[in-house]
């Protein structure tokens, strides 16, 4: 690993509170479900148990794995980590109390669920055991292996991960944030704005309703027009659309990027009178006056005014001041990774996920899903010094929320090519793909995602089968997409699923060259309870389970 010498310190800057207009700390709360329960009844975020470590000042002040960001990749990683290092080698630095599940401030600004729902305690989702440095990163200097805090600590490290996720910048438009102050506007991309969303649909009388997207990269791209659907959704209910012009005012050329979803979305827009305007770049807001400036990209210096009963507000976005102003930056500020592997191009110590990398993808809570399992094999195979073998395809996905009932589920690679998890037509707006999104999405999040350092992770010491047909044994997991885990198994092979749910399929072809097939569901706090003798998740399983499904074949798993 490269030592060099200090350099010359650069540019501080840092916002945690990046994710609000004003500048305001995002707070969190809890982890699993009992915990959960117990942690959310503690409004200061205080630990009841001790499962992690967390301090301002750390009396160990190296650590062979941090990561500086505790959201969702952040918090994801460190779970990971944790299995592969150990927790006490792992630190991962957020200031935030809260951590937030992002994707659901959606349903938020429409009035769809709280706020409330979508936060849990940063104590709660570090992983137990990892500590939890909570202060600002204010620098990374990869050359000395070592970043400095806000308070002024300096850590060093011999791998680094950066999830510091990007920024928003209100205040690129004139007239905001302070313009937030008054009523009529509202933003569902920070935690201080998505309820005013809400409070001004609910409001809504009689005129222009506008929905805008900026001129930057933003972290889901459809959530800019999600509004706008869920918005025309309640003005209908509440008997309000007659009076009322929804306008969707977008710097982008194209009302989505990929070709097989965007064509139903037109078809929406026009079905349902809703004016998309292209080119159209919001610059200022008067909102003293109710009126939204927008620029015409195709026509520089030509800008409209729109007057307006209802505006929601899809901030300028950037990378991270504290990436950007470190030689971990590519030229436009973002952090700079192998797109195939999240390796850093410069520093081969150093990894990156989620929204403040520069891959070319759809920056999502999904993406960051897809690229903390390929960041995981290629950090296990850089610790081996050997070379990394699985590729990212840039996986990531958008549930295009278009009412209150129903999500297009648009699921995409770096070629924009589309990569669906079912086998329906998921370019179709559809009721089950609401379900998934409302409903088991944050579930997979909380309890999936974050939670891989208990998730399931079986070891097959044994498979033997009186076929006499050569048989394949599956496993899969689901998490945003289902995957086979392994194609085929054989003893000695570990497998691991992201969710504490693992599928076994064992299949076999028959006599009449037909294949036969026998699943079976392992849960670590289901299936297994009864075994239960030790504390903790992974406990949960036996150490050693045989399952006998039928006469042809056995398979014995350890839990690992
Ligand atoms: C309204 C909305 C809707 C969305 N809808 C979806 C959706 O439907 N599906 C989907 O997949 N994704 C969705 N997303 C996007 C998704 O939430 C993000 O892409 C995802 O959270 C990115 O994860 P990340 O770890 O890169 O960044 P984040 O989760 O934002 O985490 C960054 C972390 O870094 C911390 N931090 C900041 N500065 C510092 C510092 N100086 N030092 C230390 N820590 C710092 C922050 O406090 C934060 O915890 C949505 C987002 C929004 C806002």
């Amino acid at each position: 690993m490269k030592h060099h010498p200090p350099r010359e310190r650069q540019g501080r800057v840092a916002d945690a509170g990046a994710q609000s207009p004003g500048g305001g700390r995002w707070r969190i709360r809890v982890r699993m479900a009992t915990l959960c329960r117990l942690r959310q009844c503690h409004p200061t975020g205080v630990v009841i148990a001790h499962l992690h470590t967390s301090s301002r000042v750390s009396a160990k002040q190296h650590y062979k794995m941090l990561v500086l960001g505790g959201g969702t990749g952040g918090i994801a990683m460190s779970a990971r980590m944790k299995r592969m290092v150990g927790a006490d080698n792992v630190a991962v630095v957020e200031p935030a109390e809260m951590h937030y599940y992002q994707p659901i401030w959606t349903l938020v600004g429409a009035g769809a669920k709280t706020v409330a729902s979508s936060g849990r305690s940063t104590a709660s989702v570090v992983p137990s055991g990892v500590k939890w440095v909570k202060s600002k990163v204010q620098e990374i200097n990869p050359e000395t292996n070592t970043v400095r805090t806000e308070d002024g600590n300096e850590i060093s490290y011999e791998y680094l991960i950066v999830a510091l996720g990007l920024q928003l910048h209100y205040e690129k438009i004139k007239g905001l944030p302070e313009g937030f102050e008054h009523p009529k506007i509202g933003s569902n991309y920070s935690l201080q704005t998505v309820e005013k969303t809400w409070k001004a649909l609910q409001d809504f009388k009689e005129g222009n309703a506008i929905f805008t997207f900026p001129n930057t990269p933003v972290k889901c791209a459809g959530a800019p027009q999600k509004i706008m659907y869920l918005s025309d959704a309640y003005l209908r209910k509440t008997g309000k659309r007659e009076k009322a012009k929804v306008i969707y005012n977008t710097s982008l050329p194209v009302l989505f990027g990929i070709k097989k979803y965007a064509e139903t979305l037109w078809d929406i827009v026009k079905t349902r009178d809703l004016q998309v305007n292209l080119r159209h770049n919001l610059i200022e807001v008067r909102a003293d006056k109710q009126e939204a400036v927008f620029e015409n990209l195709d026509k520089p210096g030509e800008t409209t005014v729109f007057e307006y009963e209802m505006l929601h507000v899809t901030p300028p976005m950037g990378p991270h001041s504290v990436v950007k102003s470190s030689p971990l930056a590519d030229e436009a500020g973002w952090l700079d990774v192998n797109k195939d592997t999240l390796q850093h191009n410069k520093y081969p110590n150093v990894f990156g996920i989620g929204d403040c990398t520069n891959l070319p993808t759809a920056k999502t809570g999904a993406a960051v899903a897809a690229q903390s399992a390929i960041l995981n094999r290629t950090i296990k195979k850089v610790m081996k010094k050997e070379m990394p073998d699985k590729k990212y395809d840039g996986y990531t996905s958008c549930p295009l929320v278009t009412s209150y009932n129903t999500v297009v589920l648009a699921e995409f690679d770096y070629n924009g090519q589309p990569l669906e998890t079912f086998p329906i037509n998921q370019a179709k707006e559809r009721r089950l793909m609401y379900f998934m999104k409302a409903d088991v999405m944050p579930h997979l999040y909380w309890h999936g995602l974050l939670r891989y350092d208990n998730v399931l992770k079986l070891k097959l010491l044994n498979f033997s089968c009186t076929n006499i047909y050569p048989p394949s044994l599956f496993a899969q997991g689901l998490l945003g997409r289902t995957r086979t885990i392994q194609e085929t198994a054989s003893s000695g092979d570990e497998i691991s699923t992201l969710l504490p749910v693992c599928t076994l399929k064992v299949s076999f072809p028959n006599k009449s060259n037909r294949t036969s097939s026998h699943e079976s569901r392992f849960s670590n706090n289901l299936q297994f309870s009864h075994h239960c003798n030790r504390r903790g998740n992974r406990a949960l399983i036996p150490p050693e389970v045989t399952m006998k499904p039928n006469k042809c074949f056995a398979v014995s798993l350890k839990n690992i």
